[in-house]
């Protein structure tokens, strides 16, 4: 597994680094943004860890790079020193895929990356099924409750992509470059589609697997389908 580090107190890069390389991992260390955003689109990472504060490019500001102009979806662990909702919600804004804030255990933060690379790594596979919702990448067939459902090629493309990232968090930016790539449509589209999708995979059913995550994005589970 590669991880990269970026992060400028040396003495947490330091510590982070060993601990890492001790469980087998190839890892390598950015002491400012600038360096860090580079190696991370120059190099294939299973992992980001990535500091708030940072020197020439803030860690915002590189993950929201590497989100939105790069489309890169490699996964990104922040680490910050405030414990306020207001930089959670800046880091996750900024496409985050988890938080951690300083001082914390490495055990922790070596847990995290090996979940979060577990959850990106896996092979691609073409029968997707959350709940009893279930939808073949190959055939296009989609269901359920073993009710068919037929979806425009846009639908299809926004419910794969909701199915094949489960029980997480996808903010608006990220939706819409999986559906449209380089050429959004107008700001509303994406409500839109997502509205006409619900009515058809969740109005007609017994629970709703979209979820919306006020100020975050989308969700799509099944996790509270016994609530
Ligand atoms: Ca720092």
């Amino acid at each position: 597994m590669n991880v990269l580090i970026i992060e400028d107190n040396q003495d947490i890069a330091a510590s982070i680094y060993d601990y890492l390389e001790a469980l087998g991992y190839t890892v390598d260390a950015a002491g400012d943004g600038a360096t860090g955003l580079h190696l991370a689109l120059t190099n294939n990472y299973d992992v980001i860890i990535l500091d708030l504060g940072l020197p020439a490019i803030d860690g915002t500001d590189l993950c929201r790079r590497l989100r939105h102009d790069a489309h890169h979806t490699v996964p990104v662990i922040m680490l910050t020193a405030r414990d306020s909702l207001e930089s959670k919600l800046e880091g996750f804004k900024s496409g985050a895929d988890d938080y951690l804030v300083k001082p914390f255990a490495l055990k922790e933060l070596a847990a995290r990356v090996k979940v979060l690379s577990e959850r990106i790594n896996r092979a691609p596979v073409s029968q997707l099924q959350i709940g009893d919702l279930s939808l073949n990448v190959e055939t296009h067939e989609v269901s359920r409750s073993g009710k068919s459902i037929s979806l425009n090629p846009t639908l299809f493309r926004l419910l794969t992509f909701l199915m094949q990232n489960p029980h997480r968090v996808i903010n608006r930016e990220e939706l819409v470059y999986a559906v449209w790539k380089n050429n959004p449509p107008d700001s509303d589209a994406l409500r839109t589609h997502l509205s006409n999708l619900r009515q058809v995979v969740d109005k007609p059913f017994e629970y709703s697997l979209i979820y919306t995550i006020r100020g975050f994005g989308y969700k799509l589970t099944d996790k509270y389908a016994n609530d």
